[in-house]
């Protein structure tokens, strides 16, 4: 077997991916054409034109922390985008990181528990509900890094923290929610700036893989022209978000969901998808996430601010401090949208600036009186009367007699606001399997070569903002020993 630039000449490889069945090919090298078969896979017979140590496959916070730690360790990756620009779901986050002992609450007089503590506090229970336990560890270290990297190396600035109050460990990036390309726009300046090249627009459509399964490359669709691209990698990062948005797996796998409307159309579940066509093993994908607000900051501001979230019926819905329960709870109720009333402390108050985009988008209600709240809302009067009474006396009184709120619970004042939100489907729990060192691994458990997973794409960490991040700079490190660079990860 002869060899030109690393690249084997005579090689029998394989095309697997986004469509149909998998394809038999003979591979060529860069300049060569395939001479067999071109089977069900788009884009013809196989031909590299490019190769990379690490290919990189989605620019959310899994995909850039995987590449500043493979930077780090002197390897330059390959980062690969569907769409024109970087961020995937991660730029459409709320931001609301809870993270406990960061260097960020440290210097603004915090003193919380470290990543160890709140690991050996949450373990038992964790490793009850996880598969690979090691895996939720590291994410709860490596979120902490992440934030310590974020605040010291880029200067990123946080929102303040308020120490007596239950949120002294919420990180959001300064100067409120929704302004996450702070925190990934760094990691974009930081990766291109020390040699990672970025190529947008341009889809993973299939992985390639040798006789033994494999994988060498991926074959890729320009966006725009609609040419392929094969690429040949040492190591493939599957960082393409989950498949919220992919009605067929929805349809499949939490059929429950099928008729509810979806935030973001990049969740397509493509890594998932090429995986399993060289039959990579997926958990968790019946276990539903959370629902959500289609505007999603509306069921974080119930930490800080008082506020209730009422059904069409007028009826309060829950407990408005759990923040990933309101939309669920009115799902179950059978309704598809709710209102959420608050007063000028929300309005005033540190979630002024997401307040303020939610009224520009339309649809927000204000009213001085509940009278007018209720024409103005179509909510019937007398339960929505009765539920802001009741909400109001059991505030004066410190006792939540309905649910059971302890935080931010203070009376309602006119003037009145409604905020209208409608149920979605946002994020999946479920996804690739794969083990501690984020290889991605078949239903027997065989990690398959030269193939990695991170962030909401596989289904053994959780898919929130920090934990993507955290997992994708435990899977950067990773790949980067398996190159040999770098110092062995813990
Ligand atoms: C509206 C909204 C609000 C949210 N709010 C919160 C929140 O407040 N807190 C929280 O913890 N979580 C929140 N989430 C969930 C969280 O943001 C995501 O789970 C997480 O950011 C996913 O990160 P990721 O890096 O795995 O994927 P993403 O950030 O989605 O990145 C994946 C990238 O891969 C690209 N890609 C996909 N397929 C391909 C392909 N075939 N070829 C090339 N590129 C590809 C995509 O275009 C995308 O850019 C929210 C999600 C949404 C949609």
């Amino acid at each position: 077997m002869s060899k030109s630039n690393g690249i084997n000449r005579r090689e029998f490889l394989r095309l697997a991916g986004l469509g149909t069945a998998a394809a038999v090919v003979a591979g060529g090298v860069a300049g060569c054409s395939a001479n067999s078969d071109e089977g069900t896979q788009p884009g013809g017979g196989i031909k590299f034109t490019k190769q990379t140590d690490a290919l990189i496959i989605g620019t959310g916070g899994a995909g850039l922390w995987a590449a500043y730690e493979l930077i780090k360790a002197g390897v330059k990756p390959l980062i690969l985008e569907k769409q024109p620009s970087w961020g995937g779901d991660t730029i459409l986050a709320c931001g609301v990181m809870p993270i406990r002992g960061t260097k960020a609450q440290a210097q603004q007089g915090i003193q919380d528990q470290s990543p160890e503590q709140s690991w050996q506090a949450s373990k038992d229970a964790l490793s009850k509900r996880y598969r690979v336990p090691e895996l939720i560890r590291l994410t709860i270290v490596n979120a902490v890094r992440c934030v310590d990297i974020w605040t010291e190396e880029f200067k990123v600035q946080w929102t303040a923290f308020d120490k007596n109050a239950y949120t002294k460990f919420f990180h959001i990036p300064a100067p409120g929610m929704q302004n996450d390309h702070k925190l990934l726009e760094p990691l974009v300046n930081f990766a291109k700036s020390n040699g990672a090249e970025f190529i947008f627009e341009t889809m993973a459509i299939s992985l390639i893989v040798n006789q033994k399964n494999e994988v060498v490359g991926v074959r890729t669709q320009d966006q725009v022209t609609g040419k392929y691209m094969d690429i040949r990698a040492k190591k493939i990062l599957l960082a393409t978000g989950d498949w919220v948005s992919h009605q067929e797996m929805v349809a499949r796998y939490l059929p429950k969901w099928e008729g509810l409307p979806m935030t973001t159309y990049t969740s397509m579940g493509d890594g998932v998808r090429m995986a399993q066509a060289i039959g990579a093993a997926v958990t968790r994908m019946e276990e539903p996430s959370n629902l959500m607000s289609h505007f999603a900051p509306t069921v974080v501001w119930g930490y800080y601010n008082t506020m209730i979230h009422v059904l069409p019926n007028a009826k309060r819905v829950n407990n408005e401090n759990a923040l990933h329960e309101v939309a669920d709870k009115v799902h179950e109720a059978g309704y598809e949208d709710w209102w959420t009333i608050c007063d000028d402390e929300l309005v005033n108050g540190v979630h002024a600036n997401t307040f303020k985009t939610r009224e520009k988008a339309g649809g927000v209600v204000k009213a001085n009186t509940i009278e007018e709240l209720a024409e103005k809302t179509y909510l019937p009067l007398a339960q929505l009367k009765a539920t802001i009474e009741k909400y109001n006396t059991d505030a004066k009184a410190g006792k939540d007699t309905e649910f059971g709120k302890t935080t931010a619970f203070v009376a309602l004042k006119p003037p009145y606001y409604a905020v209208p939100s409608r149920v979605v489907r946002y994020k999946t729990n479920g996804g690739l399997s794969m083990n501690d060192k984020c290889q991605v691994v078949d239903k027997a458990g065989t990690p398959i070569a030269n193939l990695y997973a991170a962030g909401s794409c596989q289904g053994e960490t959780t898919p929130n903002v920090h934990d993507v991040c955290a997992i994708g700079m435990h899977a950067g490190q990773q790949i980067a020993a398996a190159l040999g660079k770098g110092k062995t990860p813990t």
